[in-house]
């Protein structure tokens, strides 16, 4: 079966835009998982909730299948919903929207800061209207959005800030780690993220109450606090993950200080040897610790976007745009008719000239060589 592959070449000059450092122990972990027939969610969930709650200093942790299904709970469990309205970005993935939607409110979005691409908090503060219910604040590429001036706001109107921090496992404001400031944080796994599982992702919080409806919403309604016997308090979903995925995350998390120390590295030889005026290098502002999740520069004219994907492909380098204009996807520009070179132009900017490159564990030195020298000759 494997003597016919045997002619043909295996391509591996092809550096990928991202890709999941899974090791041996990963693996062996979901071996004996797999082995002792106890997939579902068990003792393994357990000890990643606790390993994560330790990791972040906070009182609970609550894992699903997706850091979207975290994000539409926590909104749900804090009863958002119909006649609400939710601040969100509108430079970020598509689901810190969706979420929203799908629970039934309207999301209110606010355009980004050019310099760290986070939601402008200014801004915020003129889009708090009578209906406003939460904010989602994105720390997007694994930078921390200014939580100071934005818990502020959220104390003075009563609002509740659910920190979608997908990417920045890891990424401190000062001393505080992203997903710990708000009501609640939301955490993925995906394989783009810090530590993966394939899909799955954490809500950490420090309220007993609200982690006690999201593991009853995880988990069909389930009574978690009775354990006498089987009851179901509320109509809840199934957004459980499974202790196989909770089993590869927990060595992926004691590894992450390492993981996040190479991405350092790498993100410091773009900074020194990207040498490119038509490169515009990220800023970080000086009190944040940014975890590296993506590097994003913006392509300054004459490069365009696509042709310079394009043409680093060709060359053997993976790279893309780093975030959507949320605004500008067809189902929000249908629904609410934006035009989003006059309501949002940062955004949009971000998304038409932004590019992710390469930057994770497996990049060798010579590789992130060979990715400065193409980006130095665009
Ligand atoms: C990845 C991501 C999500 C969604 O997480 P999934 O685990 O893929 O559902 C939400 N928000 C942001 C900002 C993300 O980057």
């Amino acid at each position: 079966m494997f003597e016919k592959n045997v002619n043909i070449p295996i391509i591996n000059d092809f550096i990928p835009l991202a890709s999941p450092d899974i090791r041996s122990e990963d693996i062996e972990n979901v071996i004996t998982v797999l082995q002792s027939g106890n997939l579902v969610q068990g003792k393994k969930v357990d000890q990643l909730e606790k390993a994560i709650a330790e990791y972040l200093h906070v009182d609970h942790c609550i894992a699903m299948n997706s850091g979207t299904s975290t994000l539409q709970l926590i909104l749900l469990a804090l009863g958002v919903g119909s006649g609400d309205e939710v601040i969100v970005p509108a430079f970020s993935y598509v689901a810190t929207a969706n979420v929203v939607e799908n629970v039934g409110a309207k999301p209110i979005f606010v355009d980004i800061d050019v310099e760290t691409f986070n939601i402008n908090v200014q801004a915020v503060e003129e889009s708090i209207g009578s209906r406003t219910k939460a904010i989602i604040p994105v720390h997007e590429f694994g930078l921390m959005v200014d939580t100071t001036p934005l818990m502020d706001l959220s104390e003075k109107h009563n609002l509740f800030v659910v920190e979608d921090a997908a990417c920045a496992l890891g990424a401190k404001d000062e001393s505080q780690f992203a997903g710990t400031v708000g009501i609640a944080g939301s955490f993925s796994f995906h394989p783009r993220k810090a530590i993966t599982s394939g899909e799955g992702g954490v809500v950490v919080t420090n309220e007993e109450l609200l982690a006690s409806k999201l593991r009853a919403l995880r988990n069909h309604g389930i009574d978690s606090e009775n354990t006498s016997r089987m009851d179901f308090i509320m109509a809840g979903y199934n957004c459980r993950m499974t202790d196989f995925q909770a089993a590869m995350l927990i060595s992926q998390l004691n590894r992450s200080t390492e993981a996040l120390k190479k991405r350092n590295h790498i993100a410091s030889r773009y900074f020194e040897e990207i040498r490119n005026e038509k490169i515009q290098l990220p800023f970080i502002p000086k009190n944040k610790t940014p975890n590296w999740q993506t590097f994003h520069v913006m392509l300054r004219e004459p490069l365009v976007q696509k042709e310079v994907i394009e043409r680093l492909r060709k060359d053997g380098i993976g790279t893309n745009y780093g975030a959507q204009c949320i605004p500008e996807q067809s189902y929000y520009k249908n629904k609410y008719g934006y035009n989003c070179r006059i309501d949002f132009p940062n955004a949009l900017r971000a998304y038409e000239t932004g590019l992710a490159l390469p930057i994770y564990e497996k990049l060798t030195d010579q590789e992130v060589t060979v990715i400065i020298e193409n980006v130095n000759r665009l």
